[in-house]
């Protein structure tokens, strides 16, 4: 069982959308209200306030604004534990003190149920039912993967005036392919390796496949940097000092914000491209394209390195020399996507039984290792090297190339100087009851069905369906 978010936009009558915008300001306040409880109760008496003290006072809240009396409990619950929610990312150094919302920056509110709502859809076009506000409206869309739907998000885009249902749907994934070592088969092993010049290597043990980043954000940053530009130059609103923005302004703004919408679907489009010949189909090479096809490919097992995009992506130190290098390398990363294609690969892999391996990127060194004889070359490190030949064996082959074999050899448990005694070197094995990602091909048909134990129920959330 695999979770994923569909996104449908609706098409809401004239009536239904007076309906809808009452009912989010409704949220909007009762939002702010509980921020204000507990900020109150914190600053006057030093008491914290929890989720379930707000809870269980919202039917008091009710009594005193009967207008709440009209929302869905649960929805209103939804509001009161994203409250909570941005405390606890506060309080986890993850965010910042939250703040009231303005209408203007509140998207919407939750259903987290399956109650109160109901959506006449078989994954395609069709209707959502809102009991709370006793409508039906009219929805568009197609969902890549549909099932049991779980939950609903009502989302508003103020930018582009349009309303969208966020829903949360429970796929069922087909039985693991690998329930047993005897059942592995080698020939489905893709090992893919994330670069920066080219976007992805793939090794499946005897072809190589190669793709170029398109690095479509640097051909429209110009553009953006103008547009900002522009938009700079104009009078900007400032709600202290109560200046409304020029219709100048408004205009420029409204260049910036679609060249920024653009470069986020060029981004979506290559993330897709990038799958579907990772997933051994043709690519489209007109990026526009949409990848449709269902992805009954060759591959059953992804293998890749354990990517810290997050410390790859992190701003250079200030005064550092490597700040230019730095930024470079960033923007290229950010232009591919690194984390929201792992992500897309993983369910897409698991969404037909099969699994994607992670292999420890510390230990394997897989830029630096020799995918024949096992040398360690610090050097090869280096990303200026592009092209590593072996001082030990003579072996020669590009850099992307050379660590997408390592993976492939180390998944098999045939990579030299790293092989078979993964548990010896204490690594993550199978036995261990901690181990989420293991290393070695033996060690899958266990670490499979872990896995799909624990993703049972869980609210794993592709980058790919969220909304915008
Ligand atoms: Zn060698």
């Amino acid at each position: 069982m695999v979770t994923l978010r569909q996104t449908f936009r609706l098409y809401p009558t004239a009536s239904q959308k007076n309906k809808l915008f009452y009912a989010r300001s409704l949220h909007q306040l009762l939002y702010n209200a509980c921020l204000a409880h507990r900020r109150y109760e914190w600053k006057v008496n030093r008491k914290s306030v929890g989720y379930l003290d707000q809870q269980n006072i919202l039917p008091a809240y009710k009594d005193c604004w009967p207008e709440y009396k009209g929302l869905y409990s649960t929805s209103l619950q939804g509001t009161v534990k994203r409250v909570d929610l941005a405390y606890n990312s506060f309080l986890k150094g993850l965010r910042k003190f939250p703040r009231f919302k303005s209408i203007r920056d509140y998207s919407g509110w939750t259903y987290p149920s399956t109650s109160g709502w109901k959506v006449n859809s078989n994954g395609k076009h069709g209707t959502l039912v809102l009991n709370d506000l006793k409508i039906q409206i009219r929805m568009r869309g197609k969902a890549k993967h549909w099932g049991k739907p779980t939950t609903l998000t009502v989302v508003y885009k103020p930018r582009l005036n349009q309303w969208f249902a966020s829903i949360t749907v429970k796929v069922d994934v087909p039985e693991p392919k690998y329930g047993s070592e005897s059942d592995l088969n080698y020939e489905s092993v893709v090992a893919y390796d994330l670069g920066t010049q080219t976007a992805i290597t793939t090794f499946d043990g005897s072809e190589f496949n190669e793709i170029k980043n398109q690095r479509f954000t640097r051909a429209l940053e110009p553009l953006l940097k103008t547009a900002g530009k522009d938009k700079r130059r104009k009078r900007a609103p400032n709600r202290k000092q109560r200046v409304k923005p020029s219709s100048r302004w408004k205009k420029a703004n409204k260049r910036e914000s679609q060249i920024k919408r653009k470069i986020g679907n060029q981004r979506k489009d290559w993330q897709h491209v990038l799958m579907q010949s990772l997933m051994g189909e043709t690519p489209k090479t007109a990026l526009h394209r949409k990848v449709t096809s269902d992805l009954s490919s060759r591959y059953d097992i992804g293998v890749t390195e354990k990517l810290n995009t997050k410390g790859m992506t992190r701003k250079a130190k200030k005064g550092s020399k490597r700040k230019n290098q730095k930024v470079g390398l960033n923007k290229s990363i950010l232009d591919v996507g690194f984390g929201s294609l792992n992500k897309m690969l993983s369910y897409k892999i698991e969404l037909k039984g099969g699994i994607v391996l992670y292999l420890p990127t510390k230990q394997l060194k897989p830029s630096q290792r020799c995918p024949k004889c096992g040398k360690i070359h610090k050097h090869w490190a280096n990303l200026s090297n592009r092209y590593h030949v072996c001082d030990q064996c003579g072996f020669r082959l590009s850099r992307d190339k050379t660590s997408a074999m390592v993976m492939y050899n180390a998944a098999l448990g045939n990579q030299p100087g790293y092989g078979n005694d993964l548990d010896k070197r204490g690594f993550p094995s199978s036995t261990s009851k901690t181990s989420k990602h293991t290393g070695s091909m033996k060690q899958l048909g266990k670490m499979k069905r872990q896995k799909s134990r624990s993703s049972d129920g869980s609210a794993e959330t592709p980058s790919l369906y969220r909304a915008g």
